[in-house]
This record gives structure tokens, C-alpha cells and sequence, in this order.
């Protein structure tokens, strides 16, 4: 499905088929951590995917939703809607996303957003519940494929992201090598686009390998600061992590076919982007994962 929202469309059919036919196939609508972690639902509702995640990933141990998920016993399961799982989880005071894993296991039927076929960072957590090669992939509205894998594996930074960086460097001793960084990688970007609205450029002159130190010196005081946020019950959001996340991504990627980095100017900030056009050839290999697939295309 391309949207969580219309995940749920699936498993709303399911059941009436099985009301219909007398059937007991058991069919869920699968969401992120960001839909499902009661915990940061409490405490940060505003966290994205990324920040809800890293949230879950330092705190599972002892949250208590998930300990109380430990000692429960999975029979009388049904289809159910995500949002079904989501108001039972809070009932029984589990866990809904690690709850819903354990359904999705037993499942005839997962209807997921394009992002967990699409997006390596998400599309892991779906292959440790289930065999893809025991499973057939449908996928709706297929003709939205290509923009939403590019839209899902492209990202950008901005001078505003390099202002609030710099900002964040004030909380932290010795970091002129960064700060320098920071300065002169603003004013690369303002010097490169000159009078131009939009630009395709190298993104090794921004940043290079030769850079990789001062790259692990803006990730050192990034995931300080998240930590920090989060050990306080704030998003655990840190622009200087984000810088060096969207470098280290770009520098991989830099020699791949497909893979281009723009510079543009967008009101009174530039914005330094990295686009994914590598749709039909990381496509053909996720279908080769399945046992089979079908695709529904308007036309
Ligand atoms: S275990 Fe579940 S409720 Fe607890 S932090 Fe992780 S996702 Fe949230």
C-alpha cells in the first residue's frame, strides 16, 4: 500500500470474506514504532519514524509494555486493524508493535505501506518475522512505485540544518574543527549555486573521504545530544547527527549509477539534496525475494 493509511483496506475485506464464507484467516494492518510505541506516545508524540525507533532501541529493556508482552500467552488471535491492536495493546498494557510482530508471524494476510518492501532501513524488521520466499507480494496502485522509492531514499540538508548545527555545537568543548567544517560547508554551498536556483553538483566537493574524521567528530557530540534529549523525554533530535548521517549515506552512494545530488535554493535557505533514481533495478531485486508477485496498476 502506498500510505498506513490505506493499510487497513485489505484486512477490512478479509474480514467480511470471512464473515462471508465462514473463513478464519487471520489478516493484520502492520505500522512503524511511530504509530505504535505506547511508551512514545506518552512521552513524545510529536517523534518521527527515525527518532521513535532510536527511542525504542534505548529504552525496550525496561519499558514496561514490553515486559508485560513477555508473559502473555497468544491464543484467541483475530484480524484485526492496526488501530484494533493499538486500543487492545493499551487495554492489556503490551507493547502493539512488538504485539503485532508476534501476529504478523501467525498471519495469512500483512498489508504493509511501500516502505517495508522499499526501505532498507524498515524493510529488515519484516523479513526476521517472515519467509518472503514462502510469501506472494501484492502491491497496489504499483504505478506510484518509482516516486515513492525515490521519495523514501532521498534526503537533503539545509543552511538552516548547518545554522542549528553550529547552535548545538555551543553545548560541547573543543569542536573547531567541526565548527570550521560547518562555516566553510555553508559557504561552498552559497559560492557553488551563485545566481542559479538549481544545480546539479559533486557531493565529494562538499565533503569528501578525506573528511571521515571530522565526520566522526560531528557524530560524536550528535548522539551525545540525542541521548541527552531523550534522557529528558524530549525527541531525541540532533541536526548535527543528521548532518552526518546524510554525508556518510551520500559518500557511499556517491559512485552509484542513479544516484545524483542537487543544489537549490528554496526562499532565503539553499538545500543540498541527495536523489535516489535507482527504482527499477533495486525493484527487480526485491521481487526476486518473493515467491511471487502480483502488481494492481491503474490505468
Ligand atoms: S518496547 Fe514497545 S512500547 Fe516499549 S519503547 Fe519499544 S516500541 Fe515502545
Amino acid at each position: 500500500m502506498r500510505t498506513g493509511t490505506e493499510t487497513d483496506r485489505p484486512v477490512e475485506e478479509l474480514k467480511k470474506i470471512n464473515k462471508v464464507f465462514g473463513t478464519e484467516f487471520l489478516g493484520i494492518s502492520f505500522r512503524g514504532k511511530k504509530d505504535m510505541c505506547l511508551l512514545a506516545l506518552e512521552k513524545m508524540s510529536d517523534a518521527n519514524y527515525d527518532e521513535v525507533s532510536y527511542f525504542c532501541s534505548k529504552n525496550k529493556k525496561r519499558c514496561p509494555y514490553y515486559i508485560n508482552l513477555q508473559n502473555e500467552r497468544f491464543t484467541d488471535v483475530k484480524t484485526m486493524l492496526y488501530s484494533e491492536v493499538l486500543r487492545q495493546s493499551a487495554e492489556r498494557r503490551i507493547c502493539p508493535y512488538f504485539y503485532q510482530r508476534e501476529l504478523a508471524s501467525l498471519a495469512n494476510l500483512v498489508s504493509v505501506s511501500y516502505n517495508y518492501i522499499l526501505d532498507e532501513k524498515v524493510s529488515w524488521s519484516l523479513r526476521s518475522i517472515f519467509d518472503y520466499s514462502e510469501s506472494y507480494l501484492v502491491v497496489d496502485e504499483a504505478h506510484n512505485l518509482q516516486f515513492s522509492f525515490t521519495n523514501i531514499n532521498s534526503n537533503h540538508i539545509t543552511t538552516g540544518s548547518i545554522k542549528r548545527a553550529l547552535s548545538e555545537l555551543s553545548f560541547f568543548k573543543k569542536t573547531e574543527q567541526v565548527k570550521n567544517f560547518l562555516v566553510k560547508l555553508e559557504e561552498k554551498m552559497w559560492e557553488e549555486l551563485g545566481k542559479k536556483i538549481e544545480k546539479e553538483v559533486k557531493i565529494e566537493d562538499f565533503c569528501s573521504s578525506k573528511n571521515s574524521d571530522v565526520l566522526d567528530e560531528i557524530k560524536l557530540p550528535g548522539e551525545n545530544l540525542r541521548s541527552e534529549r531523550l534522557s529528558k523525554d524530549e525527541r531525541p533530535h540532533s541536526s548535527l547527527y543528521h548532518i552526518y548521517s546524510f554525508f556518510k549515506i551520500s559518500l557511499e552512494l556517491s559512485k552509484e549509477k542513479g544516484v545524483t545530488h542537487f543544489l537549490s535554493k528554496e526562499k532565503n535557505e539553499l538545500k543540498l539534496e541527495r536523489v535516489d533514481m535507482r527504482a527499477s533495478e533495486a525493484l527487480k531485486e526485491k521481487w526476486k525475494m518473493f515467491r511471487g508477485c502480483f502488481s494492481c496498476l491503474v490505468l
